[in-house]
């Protein structure tokens, strides 16, 4: 095995390469003796962004909470007394060197944005007018709450508006603070491409008058947007981390996603992440799974209506379900599932639907492997564990109870509740949400894989490009206008649908040109132009 996999490899690799091992040199801050050690830090700069790709539980909030001066790092001697001055000495000449010596000066202010979002409402009793009032000390709140739409929920209590919201409000509380350093851990969790490039737009604007931001993202797409350079980390969640020092972001990504880091010598995984320029024939359709006609669904008096012209699913095929927030999509799903009754059009599928929504409930006090248990009589198979237990990383959390699930641990488990169900149709919402990209490739490996073994057919909604790229057979595009009305057209091959999608977004991508990756093209540039007037927005080939 090679330390990432178990016992079978998920990425199928051939050969099985040793994985990183524990770095031979001094860490700049272990927790204890045996306990987690962090090497290398990253460098904020001055007037630019930092970004942060790599895994959860390596290390990052502990790099961070060393730069904000909480922490005074010890260079591993964690029974020493613990000073700066050995510290700057070992970062002398580095890119880190004045950043290190402002904090020392306290001349660094800094302001953060949790990775959990979801937690705010247990931290915070008031609306969200209150909340936001705290923070504007730039007086630049009034533009942050126009641009991030926050308007309509200024009233209401935190702890009643949705996961979006809370993210955007996080977000403009952040970037309301005048601060030196800035750190966002995960500014897309929740969010649609358009608000998550509205979140890239304001971080960057911001940096103007040399303020330093450092962001922790995993939608690619984005931090590739995003960042002015970028840190690799990589190690072994929980027991080490490695910060590599700055990279392009370009570079950056391409090796992340091609599993060897060149300048530090370091494969990091077995198998490259690889994208293609084509947009894939359309293989021939399986059996139909359910052939609905066009429907419409309002709810109260007609504040928000949804249109559906009528298509086909496929048995055996991935779905991918794209188009804004509040446009429809969930009502949609709860339509197939017979949980909703349609205003016109009969939808009588008769379809068993498991259902995973993009808000993730699960409060009761039992135990992980109690709760799957209780889902599926195959819980514990070798065929459950290879199926679904390995590629979900559940391992490490069968003996955690439910409650105490980090977010992205309550992802996995959750993506893996909603597969162990017996049904037809699996619906997951947003999968990707607080999971690190090396997750969300296992999670789109363990949802392709079991719609082609059951005969099934998966509906996934997601906003990460890259894992919509990676997991849909075709896509279902939705439009319209949020929380008045939506539409949605018949399932359509990629290229279609991405084309679609993305003319009503108005964004193109083009091809990295060493390893194809899709980037988002700079608007108004000269392929931007090109591709929008060939009608060509994702697949340049
Ligand atoms: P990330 O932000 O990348 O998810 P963290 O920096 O939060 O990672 O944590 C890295 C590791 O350090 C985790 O295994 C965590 O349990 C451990 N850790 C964090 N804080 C402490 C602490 N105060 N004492 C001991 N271990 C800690
Ligand atoms: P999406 O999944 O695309 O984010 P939804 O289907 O959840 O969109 O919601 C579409 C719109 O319908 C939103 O404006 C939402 O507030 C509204 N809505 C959803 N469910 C209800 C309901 N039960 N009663 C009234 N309005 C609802």
């Amino acid at each position: 095995t090679c330390g990432i996999c178990v016992e079978k490899c998920p990425f199928d690799a051939i050969e099985i390469i040793n994985l990183p091992q524990e770095l031979d040199e001094e860490p700049v801050h272990r927790y204890g003796e045996n306990a987690f050690s962090l090497y290398g830090l990253p460098a904020p700069e001055a007037g630019k962004v930092t970004g942060i790709l790599g895994p959860n539980g390596i290390g990052k909030t502990t790099a961070v909470r060393i730069l904000a001066n909480e922490i005074t790092p010890n260079l591993g001697d964690w029974d020493g007394a613990a000073g700066w001055e050995p510290v700057l000495d070992e970062f002398r000449g580095t890119e880190l060197q004045s950043f290190l010596e402002g904090l020392q000066e306290e001349a660094i202010t800094v302001a953060r944005k949790p990775q959990y979002v979801d937690q705010i409402p247990k931290r915070f009793d008031g609306n969200t007018r209150e909340l936001l009032a705290q923070t504007d000390e730039r007086g630049v709140l009034d533009e942050l709450i126009e641009r991030l739409s926050i308007g309509p929920v200024m009233d209401q209590p935190i702890d009643s508006i949705s996961g979006g919201e809370l993210q955007r409000v996080a977000l403009a509380a952040t970037l309301a603070r005048d601060a030196d350093f800035y750190f966002l851990d995960e500014i897309t969790p929740y969010l649609d491409i358009g608000q998550r490039m509205t979140a890239a737009r304001l971080i960057g604007e911001l940096t103007g008058d040399d303020r330093s931001m450092l962001v922790v993202e995993h939608d690619l797409a984005i931090l590739d947007l995003l960042a002015d350079s970028l840190h690799v980390a990589y190690g072994e969640p929980g027991a080490y981390g490695v910060i590599t020092p700055p990279k392009s972001v370009k570079n950056g990504i391409n090796e992340y996603l091609s599993g060897y880091l060149e300048n530090e010598n370091m494969r990091i995984r077995p198998n490259a992440i690889e994208f293609e320029e084509h947009a894939p024939r359309s293989v021939s359709a399986g059996d139909a799974l359910v052939e609905y006609p066009a429907i419409e669904k309002s709810y109260g008096d007609g504040e928000f209506s949804l249109t559906v012209e009528g298509g086909t699913i496929h048995e055996n095929e991935v779905l991918g379900v794209v188009g804004p927030n509040g446009i429809g999509k969930s009502t949609f799903a709860e339509l197939l599932a017979g949980n909703l009754d349609p205003d016109s059009g009969s939808l009588d599928a008769n379809l068993d639907v498991s259902y995973k929504p993009q808000y993730i409930e699960i409060d009761q006090p039992m135990r992980v492997d109690a709760f799957l248990s209780s889902i599926t009589n195959d819980f514990g198979s070798s065929y459950w564990d290879t199926e679904i237990a390995q590629p979900l990383q559940l391992d490490s959390v069968m003996e955690q109870n439910l409650t105490d699930l980090s977010g992205g641990e309550r992802q996995r488990v959750a993506i893996a509740a909603c597969l162990s169900e017996d049904a037809d149709l699996y619906v997951l919402d947003e999968p990707s949400a607080h999971i690190d990209v090396e997750q969300r490739v296992r999670a789109t490996t363990a949802i392709r894989r079991y719609a082609e073994n059951h005969d099934a057919t998966a509906l996934v909604i997601d906003h990460d490009t890259y894992m919509i790229d990676l997991l849909a057979d075709r896509l279902l595009v939705f439009d319209g206008e949020p929380a008045r009305s939506g539409h949605a057209s018949p399932p359509v091959g990629m290229r279609e649908g991405m084309n679609r999608f993305l003319a009503d977004l108005d964004v193109t991508f083009r091809r990295d040109e060493r390893v194809g990756r899709p980037r988002i093209n700079k608007p108004g540039s000269q392929l931007d132009r090109e591709q929008k007037r060939a009608g060509e927005y994702y697949y340049t080939a």
